[in-house]
């Protein structure tokens, strides 16, 4: 059978050692069942190499694992020792960023320069959540002088964390740091089109001297190894990020398992609106990292343009210009902005939308098709004239596709930016601190970015309204999701 690691060469040149097999217990180890599946270079179409494959009877030692390591030591122990389990692991992270920002580029088809930023916001999030761990403080409450009462916050127990293939490190670091953090254990299924930096992870979280059990990472798909871990009864807890059809049926089956508790971070049609009085130059920044970073695929991609009818014309012409001038092609080639779209099922999926488009009547402003034959490269598209009938409109693409409509008041952009069935972010562009507050009150979205798009930090909480999710990752409330509160009433 397989052996536990490969030798890979890199786009780069450079020769790694990848772990290929599950991470239980803090040991790489065969599947049970010997299956292997293959992981694709999507920007080759080329194989990489074949990775273990988890059931069920694997996820249950898994999880076995994650429960005697929470009950044994890891939710006891002086959570500033988890801080300094956690430090250890982004120093080793910084340490191997180089490879680890290689491995995720190669995998997901990602610009090397995106997958860069990626891995940074990693390093930061985890040392965030070092910090927090020892400050995870209860209160005392005072009810009068019969009572000493106190509320602490306890974790919850062995988590089920499932990953999308968009950002596979970074949504690694957003699940295993707080949950860490706050004292609970975890079992990871990732993407299975990008299972490769997550397992390199592993091998760091080892070396960081995490105990054993602790952090479990199970290669999959969603219908064995994800039902699996939505099912299991000892899980207490899930995450998801991912579709909203997904997030939806894992909600059920955690609830008809053992009623888990469940957070969300679904998808989005975010709005991006720019006013009459925006910097022009700025706005069409933002309008292309707000669509085109990270090749579209990013749940918050401001994927709903909305342009102010007396600046219409200039910025529309600005933003064909900009994305006509964006460099496609090898993640690894200098200068590239957007990589491959990370599957075949992607690619096929955004190609749909451009005939849908056309046949619904919108203008072709750019774009529109395959680059190349060979990877999964689209050209940077945008559709104008576009209505809120049409599909392309209110589904989300998960691509390098922007569709943009005209508005003429801040009202009519504000009900257009809210006719949608999900909230997860949206843009205003504006000089006026008026209309940037007055708009910003009103849109029904989890994060409103003013003047910038798709900008984060790991201090600032992000989540959906609607049905882009349920709870908040990063931040304060980041602990909320990996903590339950316990109230203590001694009668004195
Ligand atoms: P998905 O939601 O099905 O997959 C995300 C994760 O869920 C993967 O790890 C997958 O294996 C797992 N999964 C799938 N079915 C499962 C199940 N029944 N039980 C447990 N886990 C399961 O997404 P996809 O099929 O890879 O992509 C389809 C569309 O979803 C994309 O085109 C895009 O529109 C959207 N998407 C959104 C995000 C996001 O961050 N919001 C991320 C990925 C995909």
């Amino acid at each position: 059978s397989l052996p536990l690691s490969q030798t890979i060469t890199l786009p780069t040149g450079q020769t790694y050692e990848q772990p290929v097999g599950l991470f239980i217990n803090g040991e790489f180890v065969k599947s049970q069942q010997h299956k292997t599946f293959e992981v694709l270079n999507p920007s080759t179409e080329e194989e990489i190499c074949h990775v273990y494959e988890a059931r069920e009877d694997d996820v249950n030692l898994a999880v076995d694992a994650a429960h005697k390591a929470f009950h044994s030591e890891w939710s006891k122990c002086d959570p500033a020792i988890r801080g300094k389990y956690l430090n250890n692991l982004a120093d080793l992270m910084e340490a191997n960023k180089d490879t680890l920002a290689a491995i995720e580029s190669m995998d997901n088809g990602k610009a090397l320069s995106m997958a860069q930023g990626d891995v940074g916001l990693v390093i930061n999030y985890l040392r965030y959540c070092a910090g927090y761990a020892d400050k995870l403080y209860g209160k005392l409450v005072d009810t009068g002088s019969n009572y000493f009462n106190y509320v602490k916050r306890e974790p919850i127990g062995v988590c089920g964390q499932i990953i999308p293939w968009n950002f596979p490190l970074l949504m690694w670091s957003w699940k295993i740091g707080p949950a860490l953090a706050a004292g609970n254990t975890v079992v990871l299924k990732t993407a299975e089109s990008t299972p490769l930096s997550a397992l390199y992870a592993a091998k760091l979280v080892k070396e960081a001297g995490i105990p054993n059990g602790v952090v479990n990472i199970v290669s999959g798909f969603g219908k064995i190894t994800g039902e699996a871990i939505s099912m299991h009864p000892k899980i207490k807890k899930l995450a998801f990020t991912g579709s909203t059809a997904t997030g939806k049926h894992i909600m059920k089956a955690a609830a008809d398992s053992n009623l888990k508790k469940v957070t969300l971070e679904l998808g989005g049609k975010s709005p991006n609106i720019v006013f009459n009085d925006a910097d022009v130059k700025k706005a069409v920044q933002n309008l292309i990292v707000g669509i085109f970073y990270n090749s579209g695929e990013v749940c918050c991609a401001g994927s709903r343009v909305f342009i102010q009818e007396g600046i219409y014309d200039e910025v529309l012409e600005e933003f064909k210009k900009a994305a006509e001038h964006l460099k496609v092609g090898d993640p690894f080639e200098d200068g590239v902005f957007q990589g491959a779209q990370t599957s075949q099922q992607q690619l096929s999926k955004i190609l749909s939308y451009v005939e849908s488009g056309k046949t619904e009547g919108a203008t072709l402003v750019a774009g529109g098709e395959r680059l190349g034959n060979k990877g999964y490269f689209v050209k940077p598209t945008i559709f104008a004239d576009v209505t809120p009938k049409m599909k392309i409109y209110s589904e989300e693409i998960f691509g390098p596709f922007a569709v943009v409509t005209k508005f003429k008041t801040a009202d009519e952009a504000i009900e257009m930016a809210n006719d949608s069935e999900y909230g997860l972010a949206a843009g205003i562009h504006t000089k006026s601190l008026d209309t940037a507050t007055y708009v910003a009150n009103k849109l029904e979205a989890g994060t409103v970015w003013v003047n910038t798009y798709n900008d984060f930090h790991s201090n600032m909480p992000f989540g959906g309204f609607k049905q882009s999710g349920i709870g908040r990752e990063m931040g304060e409330a980041a602990f909320e999701n990996y903590t339950q509160w316990k109230t203590v009433r001694i009668a004195v």
